[in-house]
């Protein structure tokens, strides 16, 4: 959906659990404050709709909004652990087929002292659907059990297809393919054939391929190296918080979930329980979703002037958050959404 007309443009808003609510606050004030005429539609999803006894995290009046509005700024969700219902972000992603998480680590302006390589650029595109997220897990006799990791052709080459095109759209030179398949011929094996497939197809994009083990290594040693990467589920999950650990951490990091109907924009953190409720969050990384949103439904003067005032906030570095303060002593969630519209 683009629009560059004035109308309010209608955008899905999950406010989520843990530092959601705060972190959403701070950022629907900023878009706002901005000017980018928006009109946010709260919707529930995660654990206060488990609570109220709907195992699936997700009601369908949210699915019905996020479908409306085609675009949706989703601020983390908590994920059981061990047991109990599934991940309402897996069921996001399977209601909406977003099949390609595109992540982008690139250090922002004004946080260059706080990245450990300053010329890291990447973009980490991410297969959202299947691989061993499909839960499919079982005990078996003997103390032994099992996930089964699935990889079909359709989703390998839509999301080898989607590595490309942005690529293209973006300007950019080469695209690399990470996959196991020394030891997984058959499932990372086939990635690899469907990646030489279509980047025969690219031309003008270089392409190359790395074992998933080597590109860890080559990631904390040259991340400079890397332009486009395009990985399955598991790895990329993985990798994808490394890169965002590149680049300033996971407070600083945004993700697009990307399918045919919608575009799920968020913060790669979670739900940081550990300081949920305390208004310190940074809601940064939900600010740079926000920012790629208003791009997408082409409110791009809005999204420039947030760009301009959180880099000046970002670099002036006296109204930090406590996770990028240099002696931990940061200001307040709240206060660092004043500084930032304040700045515009
Ligand atoms: P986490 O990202 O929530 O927290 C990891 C560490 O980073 C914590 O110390 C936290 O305080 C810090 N942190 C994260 N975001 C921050 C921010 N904006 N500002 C300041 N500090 C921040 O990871 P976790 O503890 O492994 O996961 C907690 C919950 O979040 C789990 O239920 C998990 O399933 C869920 N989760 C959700 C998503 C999502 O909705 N997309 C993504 C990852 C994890």
């Amino acid at each position: 959906m683009t629009s560059n007309s004035t109308d309010a443009i209608p955008v899905a808003l999950l406010p989520g659990d843990g530092i959601g609510p705060e972190i959403s606050a701070a950022v629907t004030e900023i878009v706002d404050a901005a000017g980018a005429g928006i009109e946010w539609i709260p919707c529930a999803a995660g654990e206060r709709v488990f609570r109220g006894g709907d195992p699936t995290g997700l009601p369908a009046a949210t699915i019905d909004t996020i479908r409306r509005c085609g675009v949706a700024l989703k601020a983390p969700l908590a994920t059981p652990l061990g047991g109990g219902e599934r991940s309402a972000n897996v069921r996001l992603r399977e209601t909406f087929e977003t099949f390609a998480a595109i992540r982008p680590a690139a250090v922002l302006p004004g946080l260059e002292g706080h990245a450990r390589f300053p010329g890291v650029d990447l973009v980490l595109i991410r297969e959202n659907l299947e691989d061993l997220y499909l839960g499919l897990e079982y005990g078996l006799d003997r103390g032994v059990s099992v996930a089964l990791k699935a990889n079909s052709q359709t989703n390998t080459r839509r999301i080898c297809q989607a590595a490309f095109a942005v690529a293209q759209a973006l300007g950019r030179r080469r695209v690399t393919g990470i996959s196991k398949s020394n030891i997984l011929k058959v499932t990372d094996g086939g990635f690899d054939r469907i990646f030489d497939e279509e980047a025969a197809r690219w031309k003008g994009i270089e392409a190359d391929r790395i074992l998933v083990d080597a590109a860890a290594c080559r990631l904390v040693t040259r991340p400079e190296s890397f332009d486009v990467i395009v990985t399955s589920n598991l790895y990329g999950d993985i990798l994808s918080d490394l890169t965002a650990g590149l680049v300033g951490g996971l407070g600083v990091c945004a993700s697009i979930n990307l399918g045919r109907e919608v575009a799920l924009f968020e913060a790669v953190h979670g739900t940081a329980p550990d300081i949920a409720g305390r208004n310190l969050a940074n809601p940064t990384a939900l600010l740079r979703a926000a920012v790629l949103l208003l791009d997408h439904v082409g409110r791009f003067a809005a999204a420039r002037r947030i760009e301009r005032a959180l880099a000046l906030v970002l670099r002036e570095g006296s109204a930090l958050t406590s996770d990028l303060a240099a002696n931990g002593a940061g200001v307040s969630t709240s206060d660092f959404t004043r500084t930032v519209i304040a700045a515009m």
